[in-house]
């Protein structure tokens, strides 16, 4: 079995190479499985920053800030337990994408690097990354007209981003995907991107998914009678080329302190930003000093109410589910400000709010058996098992959910179920309790074309699907299903009707859903329910940056030797994050990190 070894090609990919919700899919598939590689320390910047030590000498100003959210600024600490003498390095905070872009390329560049994080591990969730025009994605038939897509994009955020950094992201992130894809084919990955349904839900391609390693496995093979056809995705593509990262960036002499959490930035008398105080595993306080420029690369904010409600309002709702990212306490945002950095001036900031089956996939399945029943049911049968997660992986796609239907808490059809899920999430986030239901019969596998799994593999059948729906998990009556979903009954077999009739029409005059995804409700049944929450992944919102990501004051002038890339750094989402780019916080932390390596090397 070739696993690793599948051509970056055209002809390595299925003739469907592109696939509607896969990116997002893909993600979701994942989360059950890399819930447990969340790293577990998540402190956010101490107050008191180690009152003990408190000093005179740091330039950042004490006393209260501009912002609420963010408390005063704490203290200057000048005197530390320890202290690293970064001379010539530079100091990246923060371990995801958008931290390990920076130092890779840094020490591709034959440069120093020194990385502190609190998390005890290398972060981020999912693995699509999304990019415009790279080789590979030209080579696949995946070319976009970024002059046409722009306006577009900027349309969706009203405007209200820096099209500037837009500008540059269209017109680059497709070298900085080669860049990573020439990193993937050194370390034997295999990067895929993902099918994209040209149509009514208007997604560009340019998805990469790095796999095919330890953690990610996958075939493409589609040989019917092939023992590798079906995918055996067992993790999130993240999980394989973070990693690699990280090693390469160690081999290459950087300096990595994990559970060390900055808890103020270090201002020279000129107002430079030259280090950080930091707290380290054993909980001393260090200083790392005298670095050439200091990168925030440290994340979100959606575990930090005050700043949910303060720049996020609409993330803050007992209906969104949330919790993925544990370590998400908006710090760099707080460092920034306390610094003297200005927020964006994008507001309210833009949430990643999707459409999740989240009980679904933190291990409850549709059909009604856990993911454990159902690996206790199969254990002897490796190859159904495989089978199973295969179509448990397309499903999840499937309901997110084109067509089926989708009624709320009252039983009421209420919006075009064929609907990107970046904005399928904020639908749902209006309807009552923030949860819609799924429903469907097995007639709906009559509509569904053969489906890739995620990372564009082999096609699932309609025979896996019938695995995965397995009777003990219907209903037989619409009675039985909406009592056990507490729904209003006589309500819910009226929206049936009213859709079953639209669907004879072949034409939706009350949401306009396309005709081919018009799929009736069988009345012979059985019946089942999928329900779907509003689920917060991340809130995009951080510093002012001007292009080349130096933070900004608010005078808009430039805090010399700060930088911020990632979730930190601000205005380029805006109102919502859009699925038309499935990736796309990956791919602009991957792209402006790669970007930032090179000017950073010039200039700083
Ligand atoms: C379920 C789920 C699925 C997702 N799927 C996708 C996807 O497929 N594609 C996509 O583009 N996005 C996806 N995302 C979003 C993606 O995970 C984030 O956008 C991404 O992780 C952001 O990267 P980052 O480097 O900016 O921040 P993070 O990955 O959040 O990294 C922040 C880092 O900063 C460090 N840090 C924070 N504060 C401090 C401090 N005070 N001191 C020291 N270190 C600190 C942390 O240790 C951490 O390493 C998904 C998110 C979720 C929740």
């Amino acid at each position: 079995m070739e696993r690793n070894n599948i051509e970056r090609n055209a002809s390595g990919l299925s003739r469907r190479s592109f696939i509607t919700g896969a990116a997002a899919a893909g993600a979701i598939a994942a989360m059950g499985a890399v819930a447990g590689c969340a790293p577990s320390q998540a402190s956010s910047p101490s107050s008191g920053a180690s009152a003990e030590t408190g000093g005179s000498g740091s330039s950042q100003a004490a006393g209260a800030s501009a912002y609420d959210w963010a408390g005063p600024a704490p203290e200057p600490v000048t005197e530390f337990e320890e202290t690293v003498d970064l001379t010539g390095q530079y100091l990246i905070v923060g371990a995801g994408m958008s931290g390990y872009a920076v130092a890779t390329r840094l020490i591709e560049l034959g440069e120093k690097v020194t990385l502190v994080a609190k998390t005890d591990s290398w972060t981020g969730i999912g693995g699509s990354v999304f990019a415009f025009n790279s080789s590979l994605a030209k080579q696949v038939g995946g070319e976009v007209d970024v002059e046409e897509a722009l306006p577009r994009i900027m349309e969706m955020m009203s405007h209200n981003v820096d099209e500037r950094l837009w500008r540059i992201f269209a017109l680059r992130s497709g070298e900085a995907m080669d860049w990573a894809c020439g990193i993937c084919e050194e370390e034997g990955l295999t990067v895929i991107i993902s099918e994209v349904e040209h149509g009514s839900l208007g997604e560009y391609p340019g998805t990469h998914n790095f796999a095919g390693g330890a953690n990610c496995s996958f075939t493409t093979d589609k040989d019917p009678n092939s023992e590798n056809r079906l995918p055996t995705t067992v993790g999130s593509p993240i999980m394989d080329f973070l990693p690699i990262l990280e090693r390469r960036c160690t081999e290459g002499g950087m300096s990595l302190n994990y559970s060390t959490t900055v808890e103020q930035l270090i201002k020279d008398d000129d107002g430079r930003v030259s280090g950080a105080v930091c707290t380290s595993a054993e909980g001393k306080t260090v200083g790392y000093v005298n670095a050439r420029a200091v990168v925030l690369c440290t994340g979100d904010y959606t575990m930090d109410e005050n700043m949910l409600k303060a720049l996020c309002p609409m993330a803050d709702s007992e209906n969104v589910y949330k919790g993925f990212l544990e370590y998400a306490t908006g710090d760099g945002q707080k460092l920034g400000v306390w610094a003297g950095a200005a927020m964006q001036d994008t507001m309210p900031h833009a949430p990643m709010i999707f459409s999740l089956p989240v009980e679904c996939t933190m291990g409850q399945s549709p059909c009604a058996l856990s993911s454990d029943e159902i690996r206790a049911l199969y254990e002897d049968d490796p190859e159904l098992l495989q089978r199973y997660q295969t179509a448990d992986e397309a499903i999840i796609a499937l309901t997110m959910s084109k067509n089926n239907l989708q009624v709320n808490a009252n039983g009421e059809r209420f919006n075009n179920e064929h609907c990107v899920m970046g904005y399928e999430g904020i639908q749902l986030l209006r309807q009552p309790g923030g949860k819609v239901f799924n429903i469907y019969t097995p007639n709906w596998m009559d509509y569904i074309p053969e489906q890739a799994g995620y990372l564009g593999g082999p096609v699932a059948t309609k025979e896996d699907y019938a695995l995965f729906m397995c009777p003990e998990g219907g209903f037989a009556t619409i009675d039985e299903l909406a009592e056990a979903n507490d729904l209003p009954a006589d309500t819910l077999k009226e929206t049936i009707r009213r859709y079953n009739e639209l669907c004879e029409k072949g034409y939706d005059e009350d949401f306009l859903k396309p005709a081919e995804y018009l799929c009736p409700i069988d009345e012979n049944g059985p019946f089942y329910c999928i329900p779907t929450y509003s689920a917060l992944l991340v809130c995009l919102g951080g510093l002012q940056t001007d292009p080349d990501l130096h933070v900004l004051d608010e005078a808009g002038e430039i805090i010399p030797g700060l930088y911020a890339n990632g979730s930190v750094a601000g205005n380029f989402v805006g109102n919502n994050y859009t699925t038309v780019c499935p990736g796309l916080n990956f791919g602009r932390s991957l792209c402006f990190g790669y970007l930032l390596a090179d000017y950073l090397s010039k200039n700083e």
